[in-house]
């Protein structure tokens, strides 16, 4: 299996618990015990009622593009192939989610195109662990969805 190498992880409170999830190859958010809200990125404490209960809960792993870009400059010193392409996933239960896409580049991006979460073998100094990516998921039968602000424009 081809391990590859990554820049570090942010560890510690909460994203160990994320991390060893993916290690299972399932993603899980915090959702706050209090108000229910997905608590994403991950917090001491819940940024809508300030509760500090949460639980790990399993998402479907579905979502679509709501934005992407594509790096050119070398900002992790040989740590990733140039270039590299970064994705902005609206996952199905509502958060956004910042990974790298799999099998696509961003010649094949477009607001909307459904995606499915894949993992990726990597490594960084914290030792081997699975990457959450997303790749076209072409077997989705729904419509793409739009872009969030789009929505808010009457
Ligand atoms: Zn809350």
């Amino acid at each position: 299996m081809v391990v590859h190498k990554r820049p570090d992880r942010t560890l510690g409170h909460g994203n160990d618990t994320f991390w060893a999830w993916c290690d299972r190859q399932e993603l899980r958010l915090p959702r706050c015990t209090g108000c229910h809200t997905l608590a994403w990125p991950i917090e001491a404490a819940c940024t809508t009622c300030g509760g500090e209960g949460f639980a790990w809960e399993r998402l479907s792993g579905r979502g679509a593009i709501a934005s992407w870009c594509t790096f050119e400059r070398d900002y992790y010193q040989g740590q990733f192939p140039m270039p590299w392409d970064c994705i902005l996933v609206e996952l199905e239960e509502g958060p956004l989610f910042i990974a790298n896409p799999a099998g696509m580049t961003g010649q094949g991006m477009r607001l909307g195109l459904p995606v499915r979460l894949a993992f990726l073998g990597c490594e960084d100094e914290a030792g081997p662990f699975n990457l959450p990516v997303f790749e076209t998921d072409e077997r989705a039968d729904r419509p793409a969805r739009s872009h969030p602000t789009e929505e808010l424009i009457p």
